[in-house]
């Protein structure tokens, strides 16, 4: 089987460039921020505080967490239910930075991503798969972009959904996002030493995917 790890901080743009690269590829796209999303949207809507260890830690044998792969790409199933869209709300992504922070929940979802990797061929994207999930990945890139290019991003793809948002108020929480991902005790955001920069602040969308194959092609 063939890894490529994907991390970096919240909004460079990994999910959709790792997608398109995932599918010249033929690999499967394993969206990793996706699991740690799906077990926060169970916490708020049990009305368990995110950042509360004991009570999440407490809760998780209650929760199933699947996923599938779809002709229009994952989908991620909780306790049997399709919450593929329920997760992509700004509260859901500030309660899975604090779950994300719990090493029960890290335990948690090990195995799903390991798996996923032993079965196929996958581009799999996150904060810790170079360094801690698929250590052997024959590729490893840091995808990043600079707090404001990512804000604006941001921004641009809500707008363009009908869902606006206010711009300071969106580096501010992906400000606060790269605090706690970087700063936690487990599997920090931090690029693995072996793992390749790929900063996209002044790429667009194209020229990253571009970028991410040739480096893929470099190293396979
Ligand atoms: O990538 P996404 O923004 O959807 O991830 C949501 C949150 O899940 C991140 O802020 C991060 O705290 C956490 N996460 C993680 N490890 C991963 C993927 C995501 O801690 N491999």
């Amino acid at each position: 089987m063939f890894a490529i790890a994907i991390d970096g901080p919240a909004g460079a743009g990994k999910s959709s460039v790792a997608k398109a690269a995932a599918k010249a590829l033929g690999f499967i796209y394993v969206d990793t921020g996706a699991l740690y999303r799906t077990v926060a949207l169970y916490m708020l809507r049990q009305n368990i505080e995110p950042s509360d260890a004991q009570a999440v830690e407490h809760a998780l044998p209650a929760i199933s967490v699947d996923l599938r792969h779809e002709a229009d790409g994952q989908h991620v199933w909780l306790c049997g239910e399709d919450v593929t869209d329920a997760i992509r709300t700004p509260q859901v992504s500030m309660a899975a930075s604090a779950v994300s922070a719990i090493p029960a929940v890290r335990k948690f979802l090990f195995s799903l991503q390991t798996g996923m990797a032993e079965r196929y061929n996958v581009l799999m994207d996150g904060r810790d798969i170079g360094t801690v999930v698929l250590p052997n990945a024959q590729v490893k890139i840091f995808l990043t972009a600079s707090a404001e290019e990512r804000a604006r991003r941001r921004c641009l793809e809500l707008e363009q959904k009908g869902e606006p948002v206010d711009y300071d108020q969106t580096l501010r929480e992906i400000r606060q996002r790269d605090e706690q991902d970087m700063n936690r005790e487990t599997a920090p955001l931090k690029p693995a030493p072996d793992s390749i920069l790929l900063d996209t602040s002044d790429l667009d969308f194209d020229g990253a995917v571009q970028r991410l194959l040739e480096i893929v092609r470099e190293r396979s």
